[in-house]
């Protein structure tokens, strides 16, 4: 007998599963009650009454074997433990960065790189703006401007690359204010709230030049670089050969100085870090550390914290789990391409971004669309995500007015090693339901707003 060869080769997933932890579905008539009472806000679900949970790929990840038997040998000593010199090679080695000081997570980088670079009335240019990022430069007396290309504003836009600088938009603000007022410029790769999209090495390196010539430092938040430096194996050319770890290798070698969120790439529960190859910098930083995370060789993070982030690092790397990672993103969001469902679009490195505007395009975007959207989608099967959009966004500092930005997105990340594909198929038969309800969508009123970072609190009925 001859047996048909198979049309194609599929890969798995580099790992297999251990242990499980099992998951329950409640009723259609309790998710109701659940997402009334959590006031139509997804971050205000108890995790009890969640089904698949993709409300963010932060602190979520799967660790593996080797990571829980770091665990074990965690050095609690409160000075100079030997996993903090694991950590720190495991920086120096992967993100090239000659000194680092941890913190609890990756605001905790923020809040001192930001007090340390940043004068009151300095302007802080970056390719896009994250909440906790921008809250602390704006806590610090700066002032946040966007120079991201364009295309990163329009969901359907197929530019490789959104995440890129343009490098106009940033010479045009040296012009205005002058290079002594920029406190840095600051790059994230890949870009979260334009929707996981990468920067181009060769935008990198054409920033690092106008920089130089001005003067000016670049800091990465080097959150999800890993992301961004496999997204550029995939699309850069020159770069197919190359090991995800060598790219990013270079991609950090254009910057001075990155802040971590070692929640997310480092396949951790809780860390981050600060890292720079500018002494003085770091001696200002080892001081603040000190007074606001812990000192400065455990920075608010337990020994067996920082080993499991030394050898997250190390897996993190691998060119066999970035694949199945951010592949594991392209399989749910081809199901939205296929079945016309709106997205953001190229899919990104760790979400799959759904375009509420689009989807409910009767709401307008004072009714918050992609807060009710996500809603929505609790309520038919479970499925947890997040509102990226105008709740997001919060006021403006100065005028208090509301900030409508271009994008009103509703996110679906994906934690890493979680789910498996079986998942993503619920996932994805929901979120075509809940499309096909759309027209009979309500809008949302605000009922309770806290001052900062709003939407992980805000309150809301129906209308
Ligand atoms: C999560 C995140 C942060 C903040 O890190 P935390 O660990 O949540 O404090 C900063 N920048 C980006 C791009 C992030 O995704």
């Amino acid at each position: 007998m001859v047996y048909p060869k198979p049309a194609r080769r599929s890969w798995a997933e580099p790992w297999k599963v251990k242990m499980v932890e099992l998951l329950k579905l409640i009723t259609p008539e309790q998710r109701l009650r659940s997402i009334e009472e959590a006031g139509f806000n997804t971050f205000l679900l108890r995790s009890e009454d969640v089904y698949i949970d993709l409300l963010t790929d932060s602190g979520t990840n799967a660790m593996s074997d080797i990571q829980w038997s770091g665990l074990m040998l965690g050095d609690e000593a409160y000075a100079g433990s030997k996993n903090f010199y694991h950590l720190w090679e495991a920086v120096t080695q992967h993100y090239g960065y000659k000194y680092l000081v941890p913190t609890h997570q990756g605001r905790g980088a923020e809040h001192i790189l930001s007090r340390i670079l940043i004068k009151p009335g300095d302007f802080v240019p970056g390719n896009m703006y994250f909440t906790t990022t921008r809250l602390h430069q704006e806590l610090a007396g700066g002032t946040f401007v966007d120079v991201i290309i364009d295309e990163a504003h329009e969901p359907a836009n197929e530019h490789p690359f959104k995440g890129n600088v343009d490098l106009v938009k940033l010479q045009q603000l040296i012009g205005e204010v002058g290079a002594k007022r920029i406190s840095y410029v600051s790059v994230a790769g890949t870009v979260n709230m334009a929707g996981g999209q990468p920067q181009s090495m060769a935008n990198m390196r054409a920033l690092r030049e106008l920089c130089r010539l001005h003067g000016i430092r670049i800091v990465l938040d080097a959150t999800r670089a890993i992301e961004n430096a496999y997204f550029i194996h995939q699309r850069e050319p020159g770069y197919q050969n190359w090991k995800i770890a060598e790219i990013l290798k270079e991609y950090c070698s254009y910057t001075d100085t990155c802040t971590m969120s070692a929640k997310k790439d480092a396949l951790v529960n809780i860390g981050g870090w600060l890292a720079t190859n500018d002494q003085g910098l770091f001696e200002e930083a080892r001081n603040l550390v000190v007074v606001f995370e812990g000192l400065h060789t455990y920075g608010g993070l337990a020994g067996r914290d920082m080993e499991a982030m030394a050898r997250g690092i190390v897996e993190s790397v691998d060119d066999d789990h970035m694949r199945s990672r951010v592949g594991q993103v392209e399989y749910l969001g081809q199901h939205m391409l296929d079945w016309g469902i709106p997205i953001v679009k190229p899919i990104g490195g760790h979400a799959v971004f759904l375009d509420a505007r689009a989807i409910y395009a009767h709401l307008p975007q004072s009714q918050y669309p992609a807060q009710a959207l996500a809603a929505d989608l609790y309520v038919d099967c479970g499925v947890r995500a997040m509102e990226r959009g105008a709740v997001s966004s919060g006021r403006d500092t100065k005028t208090g007015e509301e900030r409508f930005p271009k994008l009103e997105l509703v996110r679906l990340a994906l934690p890493r090693r979680v789910y498996t594909q079986a998942h993503m198929d619920v996932v994805a038969e929901s979120i075509l339901a809940t499309y096909e309800r759309r027209e009979q969508a309500r809008g949302l009123r605000m009922v309770y707003e806290p001052k900062y970072l709003r939407f992980f609190q805000a309150r809301f009925e129906r209308i």
